[in-house]
Parts: structure tokens; C-alpha cells; sequence
């Protein structure tokens, strides 16, 4: 995948120094131990590194500064074994910038009921010890992600991968580049926001570039480049015959060639993860990029359409996510409806682009016109997405802030649709497909999505505590009823919250 990072977590664990040199060894020990077995746990994504015991307000404040400096810390986790007085950690947790879970876990899994005497008892004191700390946490605010258990329970490691995966995409998105080709769709408003306002608050940067700049990089792509390409294409797909070397439209497949390898440089140089066009700015392009963003998606760009920088950013984000599980992440649009009342299904679809990462079989080189635009007909991959659960997401600017709106859908196999030129995927919405539109709709989620096999609710979740950005969920145990009140109240919490923090 495209500039992939695998950035640590630091675990830190706190005490202080009432306990004495001997029981501070021991547990610097038992924390090392468990860092070992969280480093190993092929559950986890991200390697975790063991910082410090610390038992100090200054050694705290340094660990949190330095986590802030080093470019390769995603995260912290933080844990107290013992009992550490969390004013202590007041002044390190007011500097620290970088997302932090906090663990609720012991070093012994079962007590020694026959044996244990105060010396275990002192020892092991995280059950009063993380009460302390999560009381300073939420006295001062501070989002966070709070998993209980015992460190080798699997369900335990599940929950710190979810996050784990969140803080990866968190990361990646600091100092990230996003490329705008041209502007918005005319008159099309949610796809628009506050690109200062993204920056300030998500950490990457979008800016606007001429599609002249583009043409000039199309128009000087080597020859021997575009055969060696299509060669590629020959392997990986099965190529409608008038396409192929030798066929009456291979001209036009040595187009999108040009323009996947045009694309390629110029977000390269621009080192970018992702990037928008529209239909609309298309002039000097022969074609509207088709099978070429899909082959970007599928090497882990983040796109959007029709100048959807939001959602380009947010399928980046979710490509991080899910690196490494099976199934894919693509762009995505509610298209159509199927309103059977037995079985209400949406087909989802785009003009052209969607990503072959959630192909379910060999994806079809196909040419056919797009019907808007005006340009000459694209070179697309046409496959179906495979059945299995997966969701929607979407990010909106509703002026104020940001929020992220997911819906967990059980995808089914598309039925046989021989006329339909795009690739596609077709759902059915939990709770259901009434409930979740309405609630999609009250909530004011796009028609471009971020559409996921592999990503979870719990990492958008987490993802979303992390940006501080709100998020609603709409899922199996929505009620129309309560998502309005949440919204209502939302309103209130978001105009409110920067005030809470004092
Ligand atoms: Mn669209």
C-alpha cells in the first residue's frame, strides 16, 4: 500500500514511589512482560514498544513531550499497576498530543486465594489504581479509549487492534496531502467544507491544482511506458476484445494507460495519499479518469468524486485501517434503490469509480460511454462486490464541526446485471433499510461514502474519539426515536464542549 507507515505505541506504565525500589522492579518487570506479549500478538497491527515506569510529575511530562517529538509514536498506552496519584499526571497529559487507550488490566490473571497476603495486595492494585486515573482523564476531558481485561485474553487484544488500527489512520493523516483537481461539481453542497477548518482539526492539508498540470504530465508519458502497462493489464484482467493489442478501440486502453501513469507522477512528486477530480474540469483529458483512479484506489489512494476532498481523505483513512485484513475499502455512492418490501436493497455504484480491492472475482476492462461529461467514452474495471458484512461512512462539515456518520450494512451477492457498465455492490441496511436512511438522512450523511469490508465501527469509532469529532452510528440497535434525540442533543454537547475543558 502507498506510503504506508508502521509507526509504535508506547506503553507507560504508572506507580509511585511509596512502594520502594523492590516492588518497582517487579513491576517494571510485569509491565516489560506484557508489552512482550502484546509485541508478539499477531492481533495487533502495530508494534508496542515499553517506555518508562513512571512515578514522577517531571518523568511523566518528559515521556508525553517526547511522544509528541517522535515522528514514529502513534500512541500511547497507558496503564497503572500500582497506585499512581494522578495529579501527577496533570501536567504530561495537558501537553501530550497523541492519542492514548487506557488499559484496565491486571498483571495476574486469577488470585492466589490460598497464599495472597498484603504484599499481593500491594502490588497489584491497578482495580483502584485505574479509578484513579480515569477519574483525571475525564475530569480533564481528555478523549480516550478504555479496554478491560486481562492483557492475554483475546477479545482484550481485539479491542487494542481496533484502536490501534484508528490511531494508525490518525497518524497517517497528520501532514497528509490530498490533490484537488479543479473544484467542486457545480452547486453540489456536500461534498464542499472548510478545507482550513479539516487541516486545523484532522492534520492533512487539500489543495487545488490546474488540470493543465495534469495534461502536461499525460502528454509526456513515454510510449514504451504505456505498452509496458497495458501488458500488465493483459495479466491482471480479462480485456474485452476491442480493447486488447490489435483491437479497434486499443487506442483508448492506451489512454487510461497514460492517465493511471500521469496520475501516478504527479501525486508521487506532489507526495500525496489521495486526491478529487470532476467531470466538470476535465479540459485537454481525452477521458475521465476511470480504471485509472480505481488501479490508485487499489494501490491505497484515498479518492472522492466530483471535488469530494472528504471523503478522498476518508477512504485514505480507511484503507490504513483495514491494511492487513481480508476485504476490501472503496469509494462509494448510494445509486439506487431496490424497494421490494420484503427485501429493500440499495446498488451501490459510481460513473466509474470504484476500487478493485473489493472486487469479489477477476474484474472486466470495459469501454461504454458515460452520458455526462462530454468526453470521449472511459476505459473502466467492471466486477461485482462480494456478500458479507460490511459499512458505509461518510464525513460532513456541518459548519461547526465534523462528523462522521457510519452504517453497518450486510452486503448479498448482486444478482446478474448484464446492461449495468460500472462496478457495483449491493446491500441491505441495518436495522433496516427505512430506519437507516432515515436516520442517514436526519443526520445529514452524503451520497459518497467510504464502503468497507475490512473496517469495523469500533475502528471508526475510535478513529472518530481520537479526531475529536462526533460521530453517529446508525447499526442493528438503532432506534429512530433515540438517533433524533442523539442528534438533538449532539447540537447541544458540540456547541458546548470546547467550554467543558477548564
Ligand atoms: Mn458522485
Amino acid at each position: 500500500m502507498k506510503h504506508l507507515a508502521s509507526p509504535e505505541i508506547w506503553f507507560v506504565c504508572g506507580s509511585q514511589h511509596l512502594y520502594g525500589p523492590g516492588p518497582l522492579q517487579q513491576v517494571a518487570a510485569n509491565a516489560q512482560a506484557v508489552v512482550d506479549a502484546l509485541a508478539a500478538s499477531r492481533r495487533l497491527p502495530l508494534k508496542t514498544v515499553f517506555k518508562a515506569l513512571l512515578t514522577t510529575p517531571d518523568e511523566i511530562t518528559n515521556v508525553m513531550l517526547a511522544a509528541n517529538h517522535d515522528a514514529n509514536c502513534a500512541g500511547l498506552i497507558l496503564w497503572m499497576h500500582t497506585f499512581s496519584p494522578s495529579k501527577m499526571w496533570i501536567r504530561g497529559l495537558n501537553l501530550v498530543r497523541k492519542p492514548f487507550l487506557h488499559l484496565h488490566t491486571q498483571f495476574n490473571r486469577d488470585l492466589p486465594w490460598g497464599t495472597i497476603d498484603m504484599d499481593f495486595m500491594n502490588l497489584n492494585q491497578a482495580a483502584h489504581g485505574d479509578r484513579e486515573a480515569g477519574f483525571i482523564h475525564t475530569r480533564m476531558r481528555l478523549g480516550r479509549k478504555v479496554v478491560v481485561g486481562h492483557w492475554s485474553d483475546a477479545e482484550v487484544q481485539d479491542r487494542i487492534g481496533a484502536w490501534m488500527r484508528a490511531a494508525r489512520a490518525w497518524h497517517d493523516w497528520q501532514g497528509a496531502r490530498f490533490v484537488r483537481f479543479g473544484d467542486n461539481m457545480r452547486q453540489v453542497a456536500v461534498t464542499e467544507g472548510d478545507k482550513v477548518s479539516a487541516e486545523m482539526k484532522l492534520g492533512f492539508a487539500v489543495n487545488g491544482y490546474g488540470i493543465g498540470d495534469l495534461v502536461a504530465r499525460v502528454n509526456a508519458v513515454k510510449e514504451s511506458a504505456v505498452t509496458a502497462l497495458c501488458a500488465d493489464y493483459a495479466h491482471a484482467y480479462r480485456i474485452v476484445p476491442a480493447l486488447r493489442k490489435g483491437g479497434a478501440r486499443h487506442d483508448e486502453l492506451r489512454y487510461s494507460a497514460r492517465l493511471e501513469l500521469a496520475l501516478t507522477a504527479f501525486l508521487e512528486e506532489a507526495g500525496a495519499k489521495g486526491f478529487t477530480d470532476t467531470f466538470e474540469d476535465l479540459h485537454g483529458l481525452r477521458q475521465l479518469p476511470g480504471m485509472a483512479t480505481q488501479r490508485l484506489m487499489g494501490a491505497g489512494y484515498g479518492f472522492g468524486g466530483e471535488g469530494d476532498w472528504k471523503t478522498s481523505a476518508l477512504v485514505r483513512a480507511m484503507k490504513v485501517m483495514g491494511a492487513g485484513l481480508p476485504g476490501g475499502t472503496s469509494f462509494m455512492e448510494d445509486y439506487t434503490y431496490h424497494l421490494d418490501p420484503r427485501r429493500h436493497q440499495v446498488l451501490g455504484a459510481h460513473m466509474l469509480e470504484i476500487c478493485p480491492s473489493i472486487a469479489a472475482a477477476q474484474p472486466t476492462v470495459e469501454i461504454h460511454p458515460l452520458g455526462i461529461g462530454g468526453k470521449e467514452d472511459p476505459v473502466r474495471l467492471v466486477f461485482d462486490a462480494p456478500a458479507g458484512p460490511a459499512l458505509n461512512a461518510s464525513l460532513v462539515d456541518l459548519g461547526n464541526r465534523f462528523r462522521l456518520v457510519v452504517n453497518t450494512v450486510t452486503a448479498v451477492k448482486p444478482p446478474k446485471l448484464p446492461k449495468l457498465p460500472v462496478a457495483r455492490a449491493v446491500w441491505e441496511c441495518q436495522p433496516s433499510f427505512k430506519t437507516a436512511c432515515a436516520a442517514w438522512i436526519l443526520a445529514g450523511g452524503a451520497h459518497h461514502t467510504g464502503y468497507s469490508y475490512a473496517v469495523t465501527a469500533e475502528m471508526l469509532e475510535d478513529f472518530a474519539t481520537i479526531a475529536g469529532i462526533e460521530l453517529l452510528t446508525v447499526d442493528a440497535d438503532t432506534r429512530l426515536a433515540d438517533f433524533k434525540q442523539s442528534l438533538r442533543n449532539n447540537e447541544v454537547y458540540y456547541h458546548l464542549a470546547q467550554g467543558f475543558r477548564a
